[in-house]
């Protein structure tokens, strides 16, 4: 194994340096919005540990994901191709672990490889010395795991457990190997259960509602209004913690009710109609979801901590994402799976010692259909000519190749399937989406000019003054999709079928509790 590895380095000339270690940190629904980094302008909250990527490495202004929902982004990482070519087109679906994916080539290579928290592909991991995850979405609270196959139990705080498992395989590991450790949070996933420690952190702080809380879809179309994730009407006893989560022990309930349930009372006894429970709903989500932001970022801290007591930091490329961008109440929204703005970018930073330069950005239209291609070429591995990412090699060496993506083709599937978002797909540049509603009741196209509608809120698909970027526009897409190899006609395995995916569990396995939720 080793041999090979030498012999590799060698034909790419990187010959004086040990192949470098790859630490793939990867959270859930985590969005650009959250993390301070980003500077959004509602400042909701401090992220020092991922600033640290940022200001330690390059901080990428616009990663967009093939198609933005949780199993789907977890097998572009796996393979580095889209949906139609890896086959997982939704949450119902299951990876075929047959095809060839980045872990496999770098374990082949002799890296030491480990994936440690949420997995989400249903069948079991391939290419991997080590696997320790969450059965399906997990749970946030004494989760049970598959370690190596074995069913376990574990108590605490999934987000800590996973930080935790991932500094301990860390230090545990073989250290005469390079090394790929994929370290993915659960959260902060719905339904965004903080940990008890962080119950009431923020106090009474009101958060600053985002100027389109209330969007009435009125300049866009039926999808648009059709669609069931809104604050209004879609939160749920659960989500506005009216209800606790699954699987507390008594002792963590009685922490929890002490929390939530004088501020359930004061709710209930303000008697709130229209607008106002939005508001407050909005107000308890941010509380939560920035909850759990916080315990990842604290689990960031911790992982680079123990890259840096291990001596491996400086040989070490960390790349911090997430699986999709998120709604903090935008259009009146949570989840994701749009082509719009919020659910279409990702967090993206990375951070490697003497390649990246400290405190850098890039305004590049990068992907995580990129992430495999960067690993193996830095491994100085051949990159499959199926995989249908580039490497950020240049980019990260500040130098930016002349043909460089400058539009990216998205395509989402799950229809029908959870907050009823129509399939659509679509092109998007730097300043312009088109996109298609292509079911036949739904049949609708959509331009959205960013540059003179940043919150995205009108189509302007028939508008006279865009015909041109239009007529442009379209001719890409059909460029794209002829490039990208996309089928005229979505396959049938595209098809979501009502609990697909879900009876499936890793083999011979029951299902623990929580293993069937999306
Ligand atoms: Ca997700």
């Amino acid at each position: 194994m080793k041999s090979l590895l030498l012999s590799l380095a060698l034909a790419t000339g990187l010959q004086a340096a040990a192949p470098p270690n790859f630490v793939f940190i990867f959270c859930d629904d985590l969005t650009v919005q959250a993390i301070s980094a980003y500077g959004h302008k509602l400042k909701l909250l401090e992220t020092p540990h991922m600033d640290r990527i940022a200001r330690e490495g390059m901080l990428f202004e616009r990663c967009l994901v093939p198609n933005s929902i949780c199993g789907p982004s977890r097998a572009v990482i796996q393979t580095g191709k889209y949906s139609h070519r890896n086959g997982f087109y939704h949450n119902g679906s299951r990876f075929d672990s047959s095809q060839p994916t980045m872990p496999k080539m770098l374990q082949k290579a002799g890296y030491q490889t480990a994936v440690i928290g949420k997995w989400h592909l249903v069948s079991d991991p391939v290419g991997f010395d080590h696997w320790h995850i969450l059965p399906g979405q997990g749970l946030y609270y004494n989760p049970p795991m598959i370690r190596d196959g074995q069913q376990v139990k574990h108590e605490g705080y999934t987000t800590d457990l996973i930080g935790d498992f991932s500094v301990e395989w860390l230090k545990n590991r073989d250290k005469t190997k390079p090394f790929l450790l994929m370290s993915q949070h659960k959260a902060p996933h719905r339904e965004w259960a903080p940990a008890l420690r962080h119950l009431g952190w923020q106090g009474d702080r009101v958060f600053p509602e985002p100027a389109t809380l209330f969007d009435d879809y009125a300049g866009r179309g039926r999808a648009e209004k059709e669609q069931d994730m809104t604050l209004e009407k879609t939160f749920t006893e659960r989500d506005a913690k009216l209800v606790p989560p699954p699987n507390l022990t008594p002792a963590q309930l009685k922490v929890w009710n002490a929390y939530y349930e004088p501020l359930n009372e004061k709710m209930r006894q303000a008697s709130l109609s229209g607008k106002d429970i939005v508001h407050w709903r909005y107000q308890r989500y941010m509380h939560d979801y920035l909850a759990c932001v916080k315990a990842v970022d604290e689990n960031v801290g911790k992982l680079l901590d123990a890259l840096e007591a291990e001596g491996v930091a400086e040989n070490t490329m960390v790349i911090l994402s997430s699986d999709q961008g998120f709604y903090l109440g935008e259009h009146g929204w949570f989840d994701k799976r749009w082509i719009y703005e919020e659910s279409l970018t990702t967090p993206f930073f990375a951070r490697w010692p003497g390649k990246i330069q400290p405190g850098s950005r890039s305004p590049a239209m990068v992907s995580i259909l990129d992430v495999p291609e960067t690993f193996l070429e830095a491994a100085g591995l051949p990159v499959p000519a199926e995989m249908q990412g580039r490497s950020l090699l240049p980019l990260f060496a500040g130098k930016t190749p002349a043909d460089w993506r400058k539009s990216f083709y998205y395509h989402y599937y799950e229809f029908p399937g959870a907050h009823s978002v129509r399939k659509h797909y679509g092109v998007v540049t730097d300043r312009y989406k088109l996109f298609h509603f292509y079911e036949p009741d739904m049949n609708s196209w959509t331009l959205i000019d960013r540059q003179s509608d940043p919150d995205e809120m009108t189509n302007v698909y028939d508008d006279p003054a865009h015909a041109a970027a239009r007529a442009d526009l379209h001719a890409e897409l059909t460029r794209l999709r002829t490039e990208l190899k996309v089928p005229e006609q979505d396959p049938p395995e595209s098809v979501l079928r009502p609990g697909a995916g879900k009876a499936k569990k890793a083999a011979g396995k029951k299902a623990p509790a929580g293993a069937a939720k999306k």
